[in-house]
Order: structure tokens, then C-alpha cells, then sequence
């Protein structure tokens, strides 16, 4: 038994070329997660109709081809799983698609699996709009089947599971299974609890595996959505759950923790680190001389000529350099708009100096872990891996991070 990683797929990419002193790149090659290493870190793709509709436009420009493997030029053993994309329109009444629209949409662009058309129960405790949600998940899995049962289609097809605490989701699981699917999904668990916290009739993650286990392994595959800390990898393996999909990517520029993730190697277990947050002078390629003073600094205690100490000394005075040339900045911007915003902004920077965790920059910079990844971006990149400032450097951060979960992921399978 193993279980497999499906990175959830929202068309990223990063420059190929990309100089990290200088802050300058060239925009006419860029190149997606997958190209930026030997071997892709997943062990599939999870694209939403939702989110694949917005980027039609710029593929149509180039082919008429549909096959999304080729236009992304991804190996034909790298899965492609698609949904609907429920989390997009969960504020609509009802899902915008019809189920014939959706399985031909499967089929014209190559996926490997797709599922039914469901609706996320975005309330769990308006009793109404549950049980409308929920019966409408139900009824479209129904007509998905049957119209898929009619036709050749030629990918999997997974039934939603949707609910609101663990008898809802079982019943929903046993319905699915009762129409015949043989594979299911468990939507909806997003924000839900992951330990046990009170009794174990309460909806949390470890809860609802636990209690759906024995029917779960009756099906050939069954995904989980959204949901996939390592720490619930041994459960979802010994509990039938054959796959999964998590989005960590933005934790590398939304968790100041857990910023930067390392696979180690010799200590054959995951670490975690912030990143040193430069904020940005100017919008534009390059960098300003402030900003170059500081790079400099890097440098400087890459080879080893400066201490930690020395270099978070010099992120501080530049923290407090930013904030004086931030309020300046505000305050002409508002002399000529006066928007209660900009206000807002001046206040709270006139307020609140701009804070540096420096136990946590301490650690990263005593253990300089991008010294001992292995990755072709912190190969390239060195300490600015872990340098935190615009989108294009915080992706190359995620894409490391992805690479050392898939590395961390692979030590727990192995060592089942
Ligand atoms: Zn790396």
C-alpha cells in the first residue's frame, strides 16, 4: 500500500533566468516547478476547472492542442487529477457547470482522474444550507456516474464526499459507494480540527479517518483534498487513503516558522526556518543603494567575513531605514490623494516599528541550511533562498519547499 502527492496546480512559474544579487531577471523564459529539477516533486497535478479556465486564453495563443501533459510539457507518468475548482465558486448557490460540460472538459485535456461536481459546505452549522449542499454534492454524483457509465471516457472517476460532522460524511461515503463508484474524495476538510480534541464523535481530521476507515478500504482509490501534514501519513496509509493533495506553498510567505522546510538528511527528519525578510524600496527590477548595502552584508556573512550577530544589526537598521523612507513616502502621497487608506498606512507605520524574530533569523543564520540542500535552487541561489522580498524569489523558496516535503514524504513511505 502507498499513497500518493498531488501538488495543487495554479499555473506558477519563476524566470529562468534570475541574477539574486542584483534583483534582475529576464522575462521571456520561465519555467514551471517540474523544470526546476531533476525529477518532479509530486506525484501528480491537481488543476481546477476554475482555475484552468482563467489560463485558457494564453494556451489557445499557442496550439490548438488540448493535451494539458504535452502544453506543459510534463511526463506522461506524472498524473493529472481534476475538480471543479469548489472552493472558487462557494459562494454561488449552485455549482456553474453541468455534469456533461465537466466529464468532456476530463476528457479533452488528458486527464487521469476527475470528479463529480460538488458544493462545499461553506457553513457547518446552518442546518438550511448544509442539507441543500449536501444532497445537491449527492444528487450531482448520481448523474456524473450515469452519464459517465453511458459514454467511453477514458479517465477515473471520483465521487465527492462532502459533510458536516462524521455521521454526514459517512453516510455520504456509503451512498457513493452504494451507486457504484469505486473511487471517492473528502472534500470540505479544509479549516476542519486535525487531532482528536474532545470525544471522538466530534468532527476533526484523525476523528473522521479513524471512524471511515473500515469502508474507506473498500474502494480502489480514495483522495483526500487539501489536507497533508506529515504527521497523517501513517494514519491515511494504514486507513486506505491511496492519495492526497496540500497546498504548502504559501506557508513559505505566510508562516514565518515554517518559511523554509528542509528535508535533513542525516537526521532523517524535517526542520524548519524562517526567511530574512528585505522589504522592497521600489516596485521595479534592481535594487536601490540601501538595498544593496544589505546584499552586501549577505555576502559578507556568506564568506564568512561578518557574524549573525553583525548581519541582524544591519537588518534592524535597515527595518528602521524603510520605515522612515515609508513614512515619507505616505505622507506626499497623501497630500495629493488623501485616501483614508494611505492614512491608515502612515498611522500604523508611524505607530509600530517593523519587528525582526531575531532568535528565529538566529537559528537560520547559524545553521545556514541551504548549504546542505541538495536542491538545483538553493545551488543557485545560496543564502538568497531564503531571502523573503518579492513573488518570483518567495516561489523559488516554495518550489525548494515542495522539492524537501516530496524527500520527507518519500522517508515516511519507505520506512512504513
Ligand atoms: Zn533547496
Amino acid at each position: 500500500m502507498t499513497i500518493e502527492f498531488f501538488l495543487p496546480f495554479e499555473f506558477d512559474n519563476i524566470p529562468q533566468d534570475w541574477d539574486p544579487w542584483n534583483d534582475t531577471w529576464r522575462n521571456d523564459k520561465k519555467k514551471y516547478i517540474w523544470e526546476c529539477f531533476d525529477k518532479p516533486p509530486f506525484d501528480g497535478l491537481l488543476i481546477s476547472k476554475a482555475r484552468l479556465d482563467l489560463h485558457l486564453n494564453y494556451f489557445k495563443n499557442l496550439t490548438d492542442n488540448k493535451d494539458l501533459k504535452n502544453l506543459l510539457n510534463l511526463a506522461s507518468s506524472i498524473k493529472l487529477f481534476g475538480d471543479c475548482g469548489a472552493f472558487q465558486y462557494r459562494n454561488e448557490k449552485k455549482p456553474p457547470y453541468s455534469v456533461e460540460e465537466v466529464l468532456d472538459y476530463y476528457q479533452d485535456y488528458g486527464f487521469d482522474m476527475g470528479c463529480s461536481i460538488d458544493h462545499i459546505i461553506t457553513n457547518k452549522k446552518d442546518i438550511d444550507l448544509r442539507t441543500k449542499r449536501y444532497n445537491l454534492t449527492k444528487r450531482l454524483a448520481k448523474e456524473c456516474l450515469k452519464h459517465y457509465s453511458s459514454k467511453s471516457y477514458t479517465f477515473e472517476l471520483f465521487g465527492v464526499a462532502q459533510g458536516w460532522d462524521i455521521e454526514s460524511y459517512k453516510s455520504s461515503v456509503i451512498y457513493l459507494k452504494n451507486i457504484g463508484y469505486e473511487n471517492i474524495c473528502i472534500g470540505g476538510l479544509v479549516g476542519v480540527y486535525k487531532q482528536i480534541s474532545r470525544t471522538s464523535n466530534d468532527l476533526t481530521l484523525v476523528n473522521l479517518i479513524k471512524q471511515l476507515a473500515p469502508i474507506l478500504k473498500k474502494f480502489k482509490k480514495v483522495h483526500i483534498f487539501g489536507r497533508g501534514n506529515l504527521d497523517l501519513i501513517k494514519l491515511y496509509i494504514e486507513s486506505g487513503i491511496t492519495q492526497f493533495d496540500y497546498n504548502l506553498m504559501r506557508k513559505s510567505w505566510t508562516d514565518e516558522k515554517r518559511s523554509y522546510q528542509i528535508f535533513n538528511k542525516t537526521k532523517k527528519k524535517s526542520e524548519f526556518y524562517t526567511s530574512i525578510r528585505i522589504r522592497l524600496i521600489k516596485r521595479k527590477m534592481g535594487i536601490t543603494p540601501e538595498e544593496i548595502g544589505v546584499f552586501d552584508k549577505l555576502q559578507d556573512f556568506e564568506n564568512k567575513i561578518i557574524s549573525s550577530e553583525e548581519l541582524i544589526s544591519t537588518l534592524k537598521e535597515y527595518n528602521n531605514f524603510y520605515r522612515t523612507f515609508k513614512l515619507k513616502e505616505l505622507s506626499k502621497q497623501i497630500k495629493t490623494s488623501n485616501k483614508t487608506k494611505l492614512i491608515e498606512k502612515y498611522n500604523y507605520y508611524k505607530k509600530n516599528h517593523l519587528s525582526l524574530n531575531i532568535d528565529l533569523i538566529h537559528d537560520l543564520l547559524e545553521d545556514k541550511p541551504w548549504n546542505i540542500c541538495d536542491c538545483e535552487l538553493c545551488r543557485e541561489a545560496g543564502i538568497h533562498i531564503c531571502v523573503f522580498r518579492r513573488r518570483i524569489r518567495n516561489l523559488r523558496r516554495a518550489f525548494h519547499n515542495v522539492y524537501n516535503y516530496f524527500l520527507a514524504l518519500d522517508h515516511i513511505k519507505n520506512n512504513q
